[in-house]
């Protein structure tokens, strides 16, 4: 009996383990859903890692090692309250089940070697990359003005460029499949040795960097409650508004 009721316990553990928890939807937040629907203590009970954004798109979210970080205009960080408004966030609790060093150079060589080490186009996956990043382009979205979309509040949000920096990439990589309720592909956030410094990663060059691989087989999606999530047309395809506000495309995207 007690052997039954251990394998049970370790099968719960390590799906608890394995599982991605996400706030919202993608498709949510390019038509403009920005009000919060958890708060960051609902997402430190379900993960210890993960990236997000805040209430009314007011910086973005990093969380590393259980503690969560704000980064605003110029990259600048502080530290949310735990009843800090999150309305669209992912986060698990990592733990590497592959482990790589890499050399990339530049973003695209690192998102190669990710690729040839990641087990599925098909799993979700969480990913840690430390070590010295020569440069970082990033961006940190700025609280949006009211009955903006997504596109319309990344077009004024803040762009810098940081050298020599010791840090941390917070990211996730999601499957095609996942597009009109995660980012697919790459997502990336970084924040810096000495926690001062952070932002949604657009661009990077870097030398010898560690890489932790964590497959995530759940996804559990809260879907918020919000008037705003619940009155939403949800039903278009918003790829390449998607990908135009969350990408350094946005410079060259048709009519920005
Ligand atoms: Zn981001």
């Amino acid at each position: 009996m007690s052997t039954v009721v251990d394998r049970a316990l370790a099968t719960a553990f390590d799906l608890e383990r394995h599982s991605l928890f996400q706030v919202s939807t993608s498709s949510a937040l390019v038509q403009g859903v920005f009000s919060g629907a958890v708060t960051v203590r609902d997402l430190k009970r379900n993960g210890d890692f993960g990236l997000g954004t805040f209430d009314e798109l007011d910086g973005e979210l990093i969380m590393l090692e259980a503690v969560c970080y704000r980064a605003t205009g110029g990259g600048a960080v502080t530290s949310p309250g735990d009843d800090a408004r999150v309305p669209f966030a992912v986060v698990t609790h990592f733990h590497p089940d592959l482990r790589l060093a890499t050399d990339p150079g530049s973003l695209v060589d690192l998102t190669t070697s990710l690729d040839a080490s990641r087990p599925s186009e098909n799993q979700f996956v969480g990913i840690r990359v430390d070590g010295r990043f020569e440069r970082l382009s990033m961006r940190a979205a700025c609280a949006a003005e009211s009955g903006e979309n997504l596109l319309e509040a990344t077009a004024h949000q803040s762009e810098f460029t940081v050298v020599q920096e010791e840090g941390t990439l917070v990211g996730f990589w999601a499957p095609l499949y996942a597009r009109s309720v995660n980012v697919p592909g790459y997502h990336f956030h970084f924040i810096s040795e000495d926690r001062r410094l952070g932002g949604h990663l657009l661009n990077m060059e870097a030398g010898p960097l560690e890489v932790g691989i964590h497959v995530e087989s759940e996804l559990h999606v809260a879907i918020p409650e919000t008037e705003e999530f619940l009155t939403a047309d949800l039903s278009g395809d918003h790829q390449e508004a998607l990908h135009q506000a969350e990408t350094a495309d946005h410079r060259t995207g048709a009519g920005y």
